[in-house]
C-alpha cells in the first residue's frame, strides 16, 4: 500500500466484512460504519473515509460516545458535563476513576451529523437562541430534549474571557433547571512593565497574578469534582491525570507532525480532525483514545515506510493551515476533492495539544494551561501561532473557516489573515460553512479550488511552501 485510499460508507460494508474474515480485533464498541445511520447519523453517508482499521476504530469510537456515557451512569460512575474550557476540566475529572467528563458543547456537532433530524436549532430558537448564535446553540436544545448525552451529575463552565455566544447559551441553562458551577478565566494580557510573568504552554506570557486567580477558580472545581466522586483529588491523582493528558499530546503531537509534514500525505483531513479532538476529552474513554491514537500512528509509520510514491511538484496537493473547524465535516473531504491537503491546524483548542507543564504543583500547571487558550487572550497571539505553525509545518496557503453566527468570526479572520501576509505572502481564503453546506457546495468548490490553484501556481515561480519571495 503506497496512498491512503477513501471509500463511502457503503464500501465500508465490503472492507468491514473482509477485514473481519482476516482477523479484525476490536474493542466492545466496535462494528460496521453502516449500523450508525440507524441511530440518525445520516451525514456519514455523505462523507469519504480513509479505509484502515485504524480509522473504523477512530470513527466506532467517536460515534460511540453518546452510549458509553448511558453506560457510565448506568455503572454508578458520576458524570460531569464540560463547558467552553475544551481541555483543562476534564483532565481534573479524569483523575479520579468513578468521574467521567465530557462537552455538551460538542452537541453543535449533532444538526450536521444527523442532517437537522432531530431539530435542536428549533428548540434553541424557542428559547431565544437563534442563528445569530454559533451552532453550539444546539447543545440547549440537546440538554432540553434530553435525547442524546445523559444530563450530567455535575456541570461546570468557564466563563469570563470567553465569547458572547457561549455566555449567553450557557447562561440560559439555570433558567431551565440546569445548576451551573462558573468559574472565571480572565482575558490573558501582556504582563505590565516590572510585573511578575509566568511562562505558558504555546509560547505565551501572563502576568502572575493572573495564573494564581485562575488557580483559586481551580480550585473550587478541584472541591467540586472531589465532593461528586467521594473521594479527594489531591496533587498526586491531579499529577497522575497530568501524566496520562501528557501522554494522549504527545501522541497527538508525534502524529500531526508525521502526517502534516510527509508527502504525500498519510492520512486524510476528516480523520485527522477527529483525531485531533480526541485531546479535549478523550472522547469520553482516556485509555481508549491512547489505543486509538497508538493505531492510527503506526498505520502512519506503515504507510510511510511501505510509501514508494514520489510526487512530482504539480502532482502533491496543495498544503493548506486550516483555522477554526468546521460545522460539516463533509468540507474536510471536499478540501482534498479540490486538490488540498492539511498541513496544519488551529481548531479552537491548540492549547489541549500543548504539553501541561510538570515541573510545577499540578494546580499551577493547569492553570498555565487554561491561560494559554488563545481564544481568552488577543487575536494577536493567535495569529503569531498560526504564522509559526504554519511555518513549522511548511504550509502554501492559509484557508479561515467563518462559523456561522460565531461572534469572534465577524473580524478575527480579516485580523489574522492581515497578520499572516504582513509576514508572508501567501494565498489567504476565508469561507463560511454552516452546518449543512450542501447548498453550497459549488461556491466552496469554487473557491477552495481556487486557493488550491494559487498555491499550486506558486511553484511554478519557485515560490513553493514558505517561500516570501
Ligand atoms: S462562537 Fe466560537 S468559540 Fe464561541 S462557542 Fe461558538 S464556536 Fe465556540
Amino acid at each position: 500500500m503506497t496512498r491512503p485510499r477513501q471509500i463511502t460508507l457503503t464500501q465500508w460494508d465490503g472492507r468491514y466484512a473482509d477485514l473481519c474474515r482476516r482477523g479484525l480485533r476490536e474493542a466492545d464498541y466496535g462494528g460496521p460504519l453502516s449500523r450508525h445511520v440507524d441511530d440518525g447519523d445520516h451525514r456519514l453517508t455523505k462523507l469519504l473515509f480513509d479505509d484502515s482499521a485504524a480509522a473504523l476504530r477512530l470513527w466506532n469510537l467517536l460515534l460511540t460516545e453518546e452510549d458509553r456515557l448511558h453506560a457510565a451512569r448506568r455503572a454508578g460512575r458520576k458524570i460531569v458535563g464540560v463547558m467552553k474550557d475544551l481541555g483543562t476540566i476534564p483532565v481534573m475529572a479524569y483523575a479520579l476513576d468513578n468521574l467521567v467528563a465530557f462537552y455538551p458543547d460538542g452537541a453543535w456537532w449533532i444538526p450536521c451529523i444527523m442532517e437537522h433530524s432531530t431539530r435542536l436549532l428549533e428548540i434553541a430558537d424557542s428559547l431565544g437562541i437563534d442563528e445569530s448564535f454559533c451552532p453550539v446553540r444546539a447543545m440547549l436544545g440537546a440538554f432540553v430534549n434530553g435525547e442524546h448525552f445523559p444530563i450530567p451529575d455535575l456541570l461546570v463552565c468557564s466563563v469570563g474571557a470567553v465569547c458572547d455566544d457561549f455566555s449567553a447559551i450557557a447562561q440560559r441553562l439555570p433558567d431551565l433547571g440546569f445548576d451551573v458551577l462558573w468559574w472565571e478565566i480572565p482575558h490573558r494580557r501582556a504582563p505590565d512593565a516590572g510585573e511578575p510573568a509566568v511562562q505558558l504552554p504555546g509560547n505565551l506570557i501572563a502576568p502572575k497574578s493572573q495564573v494564581e486567580f485562575v488557580m483559586g477558580e481551580l480550585d473550587r472545581v478541584r472541591r467540586a469534582l472531589a465532593d461528586m466522586a467521594g473521594r479527594p483529588l489531591d496533587d498526586d491523582a491531579l499529577a497522575a491525570g497530568i501524566e496520562q493528558a501528557n501522554l494522549v499530546r504527545e501522541k497527538l503531537a508525534r502524529l500531526r507532525m508525521a502526517v502534516f509534514t510527509a508527502e504525500p500525505c498519510p492520512m486524510p483531513a476528516l480523520e485527522m480532525l477527529i483525531a485531533e479532538m480526541l485531546a479535549i476529552h478523550y472522547c469520553s474513554d482516556r485509555d481508549e483514545t491512547l489505543a486509538v491514537l497508538d493505531d492510527l500512528l503506526a498505520e502512519v509509520d506503515a504507510r510511510l515506510a511501505a510509501n514508494d510514491y514520489r510526487p512530482t511538484t504539480d502532482d502533491y496537493p496543495a498544503r493548506i493551515f486550516w483555522v477554526n473547524p468546521v460545522a460539516d465535516i463533509r468540507v474536510m473531504n471536499l478540501l482534498e476533492q479540490c486538490g488540498g491537503r492539511i498541513c496544519g491546524t488551529e481548531y479552537l483548542f491548540s492549547h489541549a495539544l500543548d504539553p501541561i507543564d510538570t515541573d510545577v504543583p499540578p494546580l499551577e500547571a493547569l492553570a498555565r494551561s487554561a491561560l494559554a487558550d488563545l481564544m481568552v487572550g488577543p487575536v494577536g497571539d493567535r495569529a503569531a501561532r498560526i504564522l509559526a505553525d504554519m511555518e513549522r509545518f511548511g504550509c502554501e496557503a492559509l484557508l479561515i473557516s467563518r462559523i456561522p453566527g460565531a461572534s469572534h468570526c465577524a473580524l478575527e479572520g480579516r485580523l489574522i489573515a492581515d497578520v499572516v501576509s504582513a509576514h508572508r505572502r501567501i494565498p489567504i481564503l476565508e469561507i463560511e460553512v454552516p452546518s449543512i453546506s450542501d447548498a453550497m457546495r459549488p461556491t466552496l468548490q469554487t473557491r477552495i479550488e481556487a486557493l488550491v490553484e494559487t498555491a499550486v501556481s506558486r511553484r511554478d515561480h519557485g515560490l513553493t511552501r514558505f517561500d516570501t519571495d
